[in-house]
């Protein structure tokens, strides 16, 4: 599996990193884990095929994590892409689609939009994806990713709440966890709590919270990924 870090940043974008949008190979096929924006512009900067894309998953409705999608669908055409978009709720599939109207004038017919549920809600073959929720919405969905491919496990956190209580006690080869609600001691003690050989420390906020991530003891890998950088697991 091919970890392409698209938008590393945090609810704002800021100084080379992007808005949330994680993109992950597994051979030809491409999924996206968010569509912070600018996702559509970073791909085509890099002379990305983009009709490789699969699949889509929202993981909740706030900006930072979808601002990109509306570009996706309504250049849908014109980047060859055919997906699959799984959204966190009923109502954002309705306010895309109904965004998607207004642009177009018709509904797209490249696109579908599809309700993630909890547990295991996605398996193509290539992939399964589960869905956790958290509690970073207080009640509203918002979700966690368990991916498994190729016999690895990544964990992608997304939002979470301050108290880190909606973190489960997964194992993983790989988790990518956001580290904007909580202080730097509490996310790698906890971190160090759970069976993961690697974490990747992404939506980190303030910046500044880089050199106190660096600054703990860890118990795994840590890995402290940059805009436009892959990894392989
Ligand atoms: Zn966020
Ligand atoms: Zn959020």
């Amino acid at each position: 599996m091919k970890i392409k870090f698209l938008g590393t940043g945090f609810g704002a974008p800021y100084k080379n990193r992007h808005q949330q949008s994680i993109l992950i190979e597994v051979g030809s096929t491409a999924y996206l884990f968010d569509a912070g924006a600018p996702v559509c512009d970073i791909l085509s900067f890099a002379e990305y095929d983009m009709s490789k894309i699969k699949t889509v998953f929202i993981s909740h409705l706030h900006g930072d994590h979808l601002n990109g999608l509306n570009d996706m669908i309504n250049l849908a055409e014109f980047f060859n892409i055919r997906c699959d978009i799984f959204l966190s709720e009923q109502r954002g599939i309705e306010a895309f689609k109904s965004y998607t109207f207004m642009q177009l004038r018709r509904d797209s017919d490249r696109v579908d939009f599809k309700l993630i549920n909890e547990g295991l809600f996605y398996d193509d073959g290539i992939i399964r994806v589960s869905a956790y929720q958290n509690d970073h919405m207080k009640g509203l969905p918002c979700y966690s990713f368990l991916i498994e491919a190729e016999d690895k496990r990544i964990y992608i956190t997304n939002d979470l709440s301050p108290d880190l209580c909606d973190l489960p006690d997964i194992s993983a080869d790989l988790m990518m966890i956001e580290a904007a609600h909580f202080d730097a001691e509490t996310v790698v003690s906890k971190c160090n709590t759970l069976d993961v050989k690697q974490v990747a420390f992404i939506h980190v906020m303030p910046p500044e919270k880089y050199e106190e991530l660096k600054a703990q003891k860890a118990d795994f890998e840590p890995l402290y990924p940059n805009d436009g950088e892959e990894y392989e697991i």
